[in-house]
């Protein structure tokens, strides 16, 4: 039987039909939360990324500014720029697309925005937070994948989940967002032995590799759910027409564009698995979704930090979902 398609859009329409109501609550008291973004140079993925970022503060109502210093930016005109940022009243969160160029200190420029307003969550102090369990700004798209699993359905406490990848921005968080909501978390990476036989084990399989169809669906335990993270544009004939020999309308995609979307995951996983997401249509939107809920957050906590005093940091979602939850 093949799998059920877990919905990123369904699951986004449903956040920002939340997050509506949480706006208009704040609306009432005056406040109007605000993200403002910094996009260096004219990388045009970045500038698709955050063109659909602003947009969605646009269609949410949240106040929202977009920077764009040049490719030449020196690292301490850019940490003007975030004092700047920091400093603002008005500005609840503040974005730094990455990648900055070269010769920019990236680190350093992240660890100078407020812990308060780094809705990216990837400053050290809201990373030391959720290794916690303490209240703070959780990275986006491990955010979504625990809002797609628990308004999914699939249940996480005492599974056996493999996060394959360990970055600082979503293997690592997602691991521990996982352990939070009591699941048995098992980290894979590069070096790791006998990667097929680990990831067999799984009821959960996070794959956040970037590596084009990587999971093969004898990797896969029959019935096991699958969140596919990978986001990799395929330009080449060959591996386009070798991944989807059996999906046609991908392969008339590409012949027409050019190019296809593939994530990290086998699309023939979709006839073993019990559950997945799709690419795109998956995790992607809840990447953005996340960002208005965690700017919608920092609002929140920034004007009454005692709100979340006890609650216990799970994602970085607004109150009203399912991972504030856990
Ligand atoms: P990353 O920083 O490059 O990390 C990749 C991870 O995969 C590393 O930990 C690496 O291991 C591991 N890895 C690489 N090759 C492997 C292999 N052959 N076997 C096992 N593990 C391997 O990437 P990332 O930022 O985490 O992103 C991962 C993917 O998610 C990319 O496709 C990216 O485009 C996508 N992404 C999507 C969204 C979204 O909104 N949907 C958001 C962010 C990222 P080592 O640590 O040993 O090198």
């Amino acid at each position: 039987m093949p799998a059920r398609i877990l919905s990123g859009n369904a699951i986004r329409d449903q956040i920002y039909a939340e997050l509506k109501q949480e706006i208009a609550a704040l609306s009432a008291a005056g406040i109007r939360p605000g993200l403002a973004a910094v996009l260096v140079g004219e990388n045009p993925a970045s500038q698709i990324y955050v063109r659909s970022k602003i947009a969605a503060c646009e269609q949410l109502g949240l106040g929202s500014w977009l920077h764009t210093p040049p490719a030449t930016v020196t690292t301490n005109e850019m940490l003007a720029l975030v004092a700047e940022l920091n400093a603002r009243d008005d500005v609840d969160g503040i974005l730094v697309q990455v990648p900055l160029p070269l010769q920019v200190d990236t680190k350093r420029v992240l660890e100078a925005v407020d812990p308060a307003k780094d809705v990216d969550g990837f400053h050290s102090m809201n990373l030391g937070r959720l290794v916690s369990g303490r209240p703070g700004l959780v990275s986006c798209t491990p955010a979504g994948c625990v809002e797609i699993l628990r308004r999914g359905g699939i249940p996480l406490e005492g599974a056996n989940s493999v996060v394959i990848g360990r970055s600082d921005n979503v293997g690592k968080p997602m691991a521990l967002l996982l352990l939070h909501a009591n699941s048995t978390v098992t980290v894979c990476h590069s070096k790791t032995r006998d990667l097929p036989q680990v990831v067999r084990r799984a009821d959960i399989v996070i794959a956040a590799i970037g590596r084009p169809a990587m999971v093969e669906p004898d990797w896969v335990r029959p019935g096991a759910t699958v969140i596919d993270v990978g986001i990799n544009r395929i330009t080449n004939a060959t591996e386009a027409e070798s991944i989807y020999a059996n999906f046609p309308a991908k392969l008339a995609q590409f012949k027409k564009k050019g190019s296809v979307l593939v994530g990290d995951v086998h699309p023939s996983v979709a006839d073993v698995a019990g559950a997945i997401t799709p690419v795109p249509g998956g995790v992607g939107p809840l990447t953005i979704a996340m960002l208005m809920s965690n700017t919608v957050k920092a609002a929140r906590m920034r004007r009454e930090p005692s709100a979340s005093k006890n609650t216990t940091n799970t994602a970085g979602s607004s109150s009203g979902t399912a991972a504030a939850k856990l």
